[in-house]
């Protein structure tokens, strides 16, 4: 199969970044597959134990120096890295396309918020100290020290996101990196190795691309990484969490969810509440951690909302990932397809399909699953409605009762986010505050706005990013006391 032209020459391999250097130890390679064609796009190093310890130690060599780096010139090459992404963004974007299938209208997106990303965290880092006071007889202050060698480990849905997310607060706080990209999405991130081994010192940023139990698990099983950041499954999740309290290591976890999005009888504007909730679970193929899989809709607009609900998901223009005016692409892989499939079939035993519920077959792409916009009626208790997807299937709950609604909204093992459309002020702040999310939206989903907390109560995870308070998870704030005078002599 062939690709676009000029986005990667043919036979292009891609070896790790290890201090400064691409280079592999093993012979061992995986492939880059196109995920609408099945075409092969490139060969990557399959990193194992050998390349991570060469990573580790590079970025413990690389730590005492960039560690001592004064904060604003750090902020100087994280502003470097983004001007880097801007310049490249319409390839780096259309290499997402063709990796993981994801519409050319969204993948932009996610380079856009990545570079917002390296920003916000070059100017955070200029003003993330800790405090000091002065006390009787001296001072007291508390410094902000960063941890050593971080291990990173991402997932495949947006990964220009997850690298930034990843990156950008660690460099800023003065720590050296060692990331892992996911197996099936690494294409961006091998490019964006160019800008990082001409940016950074070596050593600083270090990325080893594999697989999860190879690479990934060396990584968390290191003794040299002092720290452990992960987004992905809540099962590998929790391997993670093992493996830090195995040595004592502190570990922020993102590991998605299954957010409900409310609407009450009092919306005014039905029409775009519908356009809003269909986004919120279509957006990303639905594979978004963030998404809003379970409408509760109240009973005295349900019929009319569920038809304009079944109209908008007929709509939703699923098609070719890079034709421009497509809305949803293919899932990244055929295991993640078959996965979708396999909660469909459950969905339409246990619950009421209203539109979709099948494989689309798109011309030119019949390797690729492109699964159909699918609404299900259901009640919260079901397999559909408890577990995270991550594909465009949408579970719709009717509710009546207010207090049982945030019952069953809040009754499922995650909380990473939550939405609600109202006129009434007073509901939504109500409302937000009963809700266990880490981001409430009101009237608007998928509001992401730079600064503000992103991260998960419950099982979507520990920590938060996106935010100045993330650079605290990247640092150790050390207490140091100064007496003026010695103090008088207690013994004689
Ligand atoms: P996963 O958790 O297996 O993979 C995520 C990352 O973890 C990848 O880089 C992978 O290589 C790595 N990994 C896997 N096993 C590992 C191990 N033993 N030690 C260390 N690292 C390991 O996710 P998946 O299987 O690709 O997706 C399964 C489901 O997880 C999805 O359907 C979705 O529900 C969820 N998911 C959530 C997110 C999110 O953003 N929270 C992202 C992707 C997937």
């Amino acid at each position: 199969m062939t690709q676009p032209a000029g986005l990667i020459a043919p036979g292009t391999h891609y070896e790790p970044l290890i201090g400064g250097k691409r280079r592999s130890f093993t012979g061992e390679t995986f492939l880059a597959i196109d995920a609408a064609n099945g075409g092969r796009i490139a060969t990557i190093t399959r990193s194992g134990q050998a390349e991570v310890d060469a990573a580790v130690a590079a970025a413990d060599a690389a730590f005492p120096a960039w560690a001592a780096t004064p904060a604003p010139q750090r902020a100087r090459l994280l502003h470097r890295l983004a001007d880097w992404v801007e310049e490249n963004l319409t390839r780096l974007a259309a290499i997402d396309t063709m990796d993981i299938g994801r519409t050319i209208f969204e993948t932009p997106i996610d380079h856009r918020i990545a570079i917002g990303q390296y920003r916000f965290f070059a100017a955070a880092a200029m003003t993330h100290f800790g405090w000091n006071q002065a006390v009787p007889g001296g001072w007291a202050i508390a410094m902000r020290e960063p941890i050593g060698v971080v291990g990173q480990i991402i997932p495949w849905n947006v990964p220009a996101i997850m690298t930034a997310f990843k990156l950008a607060p660690a460099l800023a706080a003065g720590n050296t990196v060692v990331l892992k990209p996911d197996e099936n999405a690494s294409l961006s991130t091998m490019e964006l190795c160019v800008a990082l081994a001409e940016i950074f010192p070596p050593g600083v940023v270090n990325v080893v691309p594999g697989f999860g139990d190879e690479a990934g698990a060396a990584l968390t099983a290191h003794p040299g990484v002092g720290k452990l950041a992960f987004t992905g499954s809540a099962e590998v999740g929790r391997l993670v969490a093992h493996a830090g309290a195995e040595r004592l290591v502190p570990v922020s976890l993102e590991l998605g969810g299954k957010s409900p999005n409310i609407v009450f009888p009092d919306v005014e504007d039905v029409d775009r509440v519908v356009d809003n909730a269909t986004f919120a679970a279509t957006y990303c193929n639905g594979q978004s951690c963030l998404a809003g899989t379970r409408l509760f809709v109240h009973d005295d607009l349900y019929e009319t909302f569920l038809g304009k609900l079944r109209t908008s998901f007929e709509a939703v223009r699923l098609g070719s990932p890079s034709d421009p005016a497509t809305r949803l692409g293919c899932l990244v892989s055929a295991k993640q397809g078959e996965r979708v499939l396999d909660y469909i079939a459950s969905g339409k035993r246990e619950a009421t399909l209203v539109t979709g519920g099948g494989r689309a077959a798109v011309d030119g792409s019949e390797r690729g699953y492109f699964i159909e916009p699918t609404v299900f009626e259901t009640a919260n208790d079901t397999r559909i409605a408890q577990e995270e997807i991550f594909g465009p299937v949408l579970s719709v709950i009717r509710w009546k009762d207010y207090d049982a609604l945030i019952e069953q909204a809040n009754d499922v093992d995650y909380g990473l986010a939550a939405g609600l459309y109202t006129t009434d002020l007073r509901n939504a702040m109500r409302t937000a505050s009963r809700l266990k999310a880490g981001s409430v939206w009101v009237n608007q989903y998928f509001n992401l706005v730079d600064g503000s907390p992103f991260g998960g109560y419950r099982g979507s995870g520990l920590g938060r990013e996106y935010c100045a308070e993330t650079l605290d998870m990247y640092t150790q704030l050390k207490s140091v006391v100064l007496a003026e005078e010695l103090p008088p002599p207690l013994f004689g």
